[in-house]
């Protein structure tokens, strides 16, 4: 009898608190059990536990650089969970009783903290609700649940000759040939590439993965077709995206969005058979939108918007209630800051006034502070080295300044650049382009972490809950905006990151404290974040893209704006 069974032994139907004692760690035979953190009633979060095997009997090539590492650690946590729910019965008692759970990756492939590949083992760190009747140990049932149940669910997750070999192989080679999809982009002058074949709609708005039925494949139109070779799947072909301004233009429900959306995605690898596993854009790519009611701290918006009622300087814009406009404006601004090659709009979701202007409102409307973005769109590539994609069905003023056009017809693109001049012939622009000859990169700002208050009552609180919101201290802050957020381990991560820089001194930018945060979980790794407080095996790679981001909208910020940079 090893240790772990005398003292479930001994401690059965004691008061739930003699659960501590088998904290520690325990051998069993093919694994190691660590119980990290016994949960306080059987109501609480659930226990944090870790599994480790003895060795690594995998294929080392699914894990022979990072890229592969990365991608294997990702399979893993998917086997770990599959295998979880269909064996752990679950529901053993009171409050979270019988519960074993993994951190639920999406259709994304990033770094997380749940699973740890090394040459010498494997470890999954998960949760566990330790069974209770009433408030008291059933040790009956955790024994089935620690000695039964997990011992199996490490076998079929973690046993090379149970693991399908060809799934493990096809998951690492995909998301490696998507990484070097991508880091070849700028060498070939393009922003996005998107590979013929590819399926972008997905199943419905609240599931993110790909439409089985009625999928039209992507195809890409032979003027914008490009053939590149990647490391397993050898050549492939599509639509590479080239630098500069392009439009996406097309009748309503036409697929104009769909293609935008699985480009915001191209950010991130994707899982086989998610349909976008070859669609990649530029690393630094941000969706911009308009958020009214976001509020704003000391963000120069002054290339965008001139003098505001009243007199108020845009060089430093701060409001608890931005307007469509404005927050658009900001939300560039704030990209530009961080640091992008590639903005992507959709007219779906961007203000009108912010968009376009026409003629008649120009006569009408003397005093606009706004320059529409179709003024700054060629300048900001010409000066400032940044692409836009942007998404237009209903004005055809942004045909004036596209360097190219994608036209889409019943979910299938088709080069529509050479049309659109002839279009352009005939009918004059409703309004002049008053284009800039050059556009400013937004001034830097210094955020004082003092502004953020992580007390709540006598306690500290930074936390993620769900994918959209982060908590700090009394402070909500909304992050549903942020489209390119892909799963609650990130915002958990960026939770813990604001956490550490407001107990800090440093006023610095905010691209500055998300840089510094990502070093950090790169150097010590992302489970270390927030000092190893709350469960390590629940964290997601953020990007400094949604890092900052956050700290943006976070209400009660302080910044005031530096030296032009
Ligand atoms: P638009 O922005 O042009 O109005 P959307 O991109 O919103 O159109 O797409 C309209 C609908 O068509 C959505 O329900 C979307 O899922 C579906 N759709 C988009 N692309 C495809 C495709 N390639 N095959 C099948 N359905 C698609
Ligand atoms: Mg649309």
């Amino acid at each position: 009898m090893n240790r772990l069974e005398s003292t479930l032994d001994r401690i059965d139907r004691k008061g739930y608190g003699a659960y501590r004692d088998i904290q520690g760690s325990h051998d069993l035979g093919l694994f190691t059990l660590f119980v990290d953190r016994v949960q306080r009633d059987p109501f609480a979060p659930p226990s944090l536990i870790r599994v480790r095997t003895k060795e690594n009997r995998f294929e080392p090539s699914h894990f022979k650089n990072p890229v592969r590492r990365m991608a294997f650690e990702d399979f893993l946590t998917r086997r770990v969970e599959q295998a979880a729910r269909s064996i752990a019965r679950g529901n053993r008692g009171s409050g979270g009783s019988g519960r074993i759970e993994i951190q639920h990756p999406s259709q994304v492939v990033i770094p997380r903290s749940s699973m740890i590949v090394d040459d010498g083992h494997v470890e999954a760190r998960m949760a566990a609700g330790l069974p209770a009747r009433g408030r008291s140990v059933d040790a009956r049932a955790a024994h089935e649940m620690l000695l039964n149940e997990l011992p199996e669910i490490v076998r079929r997750a973690f046993s090379p000759g149970d693991v399908d070999e060809d799934a493990a192989r096809e998951h690492v080679e995909t998301v490696e040939d998507a990484d070097h999809l991508r880091s070849l982009l700028p060498s070939l002058g393009l922003v996005a590439f998107v590979a013929d074949g590819a399926v972008l709609p997905r199943e419905s708005g609240a599931s993110d993965r790909r439409l089985r039925d009625r999928a039209t494949p992507f195809h890409s139109p032979e003027e914008f077709r490009v053939s590149v070779q990647l490391p397993n799947r050898g050549e492939i072909s599509g639509m590479g995206v080239p630098e500069g301004v392009t439009l996406v233009a097309g009748g309503g429900f036409h697929g104009k969005s769909t293609l935008l959306s699985a480009l915001a995605w191209g950010v991130y690898d994707h899982v086989p058979d998610d349909g976008r596993e070859l669609v990649v854009t530029r690393p630094d790519a941000v969706k911009i939108r308009a958020e009214d009611g976001r509020s704003v701290a000391g963000v120069d918006i002054s290339a965008m918007i001139g003098e505001l009622p009243g007199g108020r300087s845009t060089a430093s814009f701060s409001t608890p209630n931005a307007s469509g406009s404005t927050s658009q404006a900001a939300n560039i601004a704030e990209a530009l800051e961080v640091g992008t090659s590639l903005l992507l709009v959709d007219e779906d979701t961007s203000a009108t006034n912010f968009m376009i202007r026409d003629e008649r409102m120009r006569e009408l409307v003397q005093r606009e502070p706004i320059s529409p973005f179709i003024d700054l769109v060629r300048p900001l590539h010409r000066t400032l080295g940044v692409s836009t994609i942007v998404v237009a069905g209903g004005v055809g003023d942004y045909l004036d300044v596209a360097d190219r056009v994608i036209l889409m017809e019943d979910y299938e693109p088709c080069d529509a650049t050479d049309t659109a001049r002839e279009v352009r012939g005939k009918f004059p622009p409703r309004a002049p382009l008053s284009e800039r000859k050059e556009v400013r990169s937004p001034a830097s700002r210094r955020v004082d972490p003092a502004s953020i208050d992580l007390r709540r009552g006598k306690r500290q609180r930074e936390r993620g809950k769900g994918l959209h919101t982060v908590e700090l201290g009394r402070e909500r802050v909304d992050l549903s905006y942020l489209e390119q957020l892909a799963e609650a381990g990130q915002t958990e991560a960026i939770a813990r990151m604001i956490g550490e820089f407001a107990s800090g001194k440093g006023k610095c930018s905010a691209p500055e404290m998300a840089a510094a945060a990502l070093d950090a979980a790169e150097k010590d790794g992302l489970g270390s974040l927030g000092g190893f407080r709350g469960h390590p095996g629940e964290l997601s790679l953020p990007r400094a893209q949604e890092v900052a981001a956050a700290v943006n909208r976070v209400r009660s910020l302080d910044a005031e704006s530096g030296k032009r940079a």
